[in-house]
């Protein structure tokens, strides 16, 4: 891992090549958004908010990062940190605000947010805020995260809703909390997309098409995730060559 300070930690992050640099102009503050899911798959919903969220919070970029084995899935069926990293890279290439990262993915043992946090912590000078963006129903559930505090000391956070979202859930429980949690809610339209939804879809055998850019829904066909139906698939490619 990079150290905390100087140039040695600037060196280590461009030849990681997947964490962006920031942090070199000492007379100003730089904002990392974090984008952090498991990513199961990635969708327009998570691109969209990512895209508000560098508008309205004014961050100098954000980072995808998908969950490495996450603590609170274990034993739940997840797609592997190499399909759903790939899948992140393919969406997020074409938009210059957003990196993609194998932080966690990369990482052994299981994930928790709090050690991802403190390790971004020590990369990147004083000078670079960081802002761990989310879905809202897991910003509820972080006063239950390990080391809550800790997670409240090293970044402000920003939880996405869906339109008609209940707020009171997540204000009460972060509200009641010992910890000083710093959180903005950012609602977004597009997140009555969800990853459930796609994988049903998939399994289904229906279409993804204005739900997840095309290169993640070929990266699903040809890798045959979520009992993708091939003969559709099949059928599809046809179409498009005898055209
Ligand atoms: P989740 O509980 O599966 O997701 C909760 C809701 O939030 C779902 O509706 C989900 O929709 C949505 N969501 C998730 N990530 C989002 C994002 N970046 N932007 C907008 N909506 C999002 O949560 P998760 O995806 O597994 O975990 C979210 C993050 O919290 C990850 O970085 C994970 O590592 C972290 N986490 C840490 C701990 C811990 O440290 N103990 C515990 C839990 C979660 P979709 O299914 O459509 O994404």
């Amino acid at each position: 891992m990079a150290d905390a300070d100087g140039l040695g930690t600037r060196a280590d992050l461009v030849e990681r090549g997947d964490l962006p640099l920031l942090g070199q102009d000492v007379s100003r503050t730089y904002r990392l958004g974090i984008m952090g899911g498991t990513f199961d798959p990635i969708h327009y919903g998570h691109l969209v908010t990512a895209e508000q969220a560098f508008d309205d919070l004014d961050l100098d970029v954000v980072v995808f990062m998908p969950a490495g084995r996450p603590a609170f899935k274990q034993g739940r069926n997840v797609t592997s940190g190499e399909d759903r990293n790939a899948m992140t890279l393919l969406a997020t290439s074409d938009n210059p605000h957003f990196v993609a990262t194998r932080f966690e993915v990369d990482r052994a043992g299981v994930t928790y947010t709090a050690d991802t946090l403190e390790l971004l912590r020590e990369i990147y000078p004083d000078n670079v805020e960081l802002f761990f963006i989310t879905g809202a129903d897991a910003i509820a559930e972080i006063v239950t995260w390990r080391e809550a505090g800790r997670i409240a000391r090293l970044a402000h956070l920003v939880g996405a809703t869906r339109p008609g979202y209940d707020l009171d859930r997540a204000d009460d429980l972060i509200s009641g909390s010992p910890y000083d949690f710093d959180v903005t809610y950012l609602e977004v339209p597009a997140l009555a997309i969800s990853s459930s939804y796609l994988r049903e879809r998939v399994s289904g055998g229906q279409s993804l098409r204005y739900l997840t850019p095309d290169s993640v829904t070929g990266y699903i066909h040809k890798h045959h995730l979520y009992g993708v139906v091939p003969t559709r698939y099949v059928s599809v490619l046809e179409e498009g060559e005898s055209s």
